[in-house]
């Protein structure tokens, strides 16, 4: 995995990444319903996340790319795919009666397409007048998930279960993006998830130094905040909450979602105390009584591609971030600071 840094205005760190990718990125073919989800979109993410927009305009602007093309892209992202390749992840977020530091930990699998591993980078960004962090993504401006310099943390998973109908809204890539951002809390980040429309089902899962813990499942008509102060919260890919049970088809439920579900829950069931972030990368790492996921899907190849843990000092200091480059049972967790 690259790590990149970043630094300025919306524009200008825009400018820059599109200068870097003139004449190397694409952007795919966009058919005329497609196009015109994104005009919708783009209404919205104007209301709610301004600054991102202006990056698109300097991506476009440094690279010389079509902005209307570009915004498709990043605004309706994967909106062609039926079901998402290998859409599956595994999220824990850990309160501080749990750990042996009396730190709040976090720790996330992603899992995609092993295709996808190749354009995976990390990136320590410093937007003027924002918030600093560190983030992942497969993809220009939008984010995965990552940790900000408040000591929020935020990732993103797939509802695989959520019906799939596309509405006008903000993807979760911008979305989780504007929270790094943005936010110093948990509760900032909530208030912010709440009001925006969102595209498609997509689950949040939320954690900040003061121990506030938050599981944000959304569909473009409702959202459901699941919270917990000092203790946990997990997800995979599928809704846990009742309230969104009504956008929820159970044949959708992507594959072994529900086994890692239960191996987490076991493992918390058996072990929740004193749980420290080796202990974490074990449980990221084993294949057995872990969560590390290697399959196929319709001949794909599909596995977690990355992983990193993030231990949320109360009394700050600088982001830090644990993380392997590939699946973490094929090599060690690394100490990222920015
Ligand atoms: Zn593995």
């Amino acid at each position: 995995m690259r790590t990149t840094e970043n630094s300025g205005t919306y524009y200008d760190m825009g400018f820059k990444l599109g200068s870097q990718l003139k004449n190397v990125f694409n952007p795919p073919p966009c058919h005329p319903e497609k196009l015109k989800l994104s005009f919708q979109c783009r209404e919205i993410v104007k209301k709610y996340t301004p600054d991102l927009l202006e990056e698109i305009k300097g991506f476009c602007d440094g690279g010389n790319f079509d902005l209307e093309m570009i915004e498709a892209f990043l605004l309706v992202l994967g909106y062609e795919l039926f079901y998402p390749p290998g859409g599956g992840c595994t999220v824990i977020a850990l309160g501080s009666e749990l750990t042996e530091s009396g730190c709040p930990l976090f720790a996330r699998n992603y899992d995609f397409n092993i295709e996808f591993q190749a354009y995976c980078e990390m990136t320590l960004r410093a937007p003027l007048g924002k918030l600093r962090s560190i983030s992942f993504s497969d993809h220009m401006i939008g984010t995965y998930g990552g940790i900000n310099e408040s000591g929020l943390v935020i990732a993103i998973l797939l509802a695989s279960d959520y019906d799939n109908k596309w509405q006008p809204g903000i993807r979760v890539n911008l979305s989780a993006r504007w929270v790094l951002d943005n936010c110093h809390d948990t509760e900032e980040a909530v208030v912010f998830l709440e009001k925006i429309p969102h595209v498609r089902g997509q689950i949040f899962m939320i954690m900040d130094k003061k121990d506030n813990i938050a599981r944000v499942e959304t569909s473009p008509l409702e959202v459901a905040v699941t919270y917990a102060k000092k203790d946990y919260l997990f997800s995979t890919n599928h809704y846990q909450a009742e309230a969104l049970m009504k956008y929820s088809n159970p044949v959708l439920i992507s594959p072994n979602s529900v086994e890692r579900f239960n191996k987490v829950k076991t493992f918390l069931d058996n072990r929740k105390t004193n749980l420290t972030l080796n202990d974490m990368m074990e449980f990221l790492s084993s294949h057995k009584e872990g969560v590390c996921n290697h399959f196929e899907f319709d001949g794909i190849k599909a596995a977690t591609i990355y992983s990193w843990i993030a231990e949320i000092p109360e009394k700050g200091g600088p982001i830090q971030t644990w993380a392997t480059i590939g699946s973490p049972c094929k090599g060690k967790y690394k100490l990222y600071t920015y």
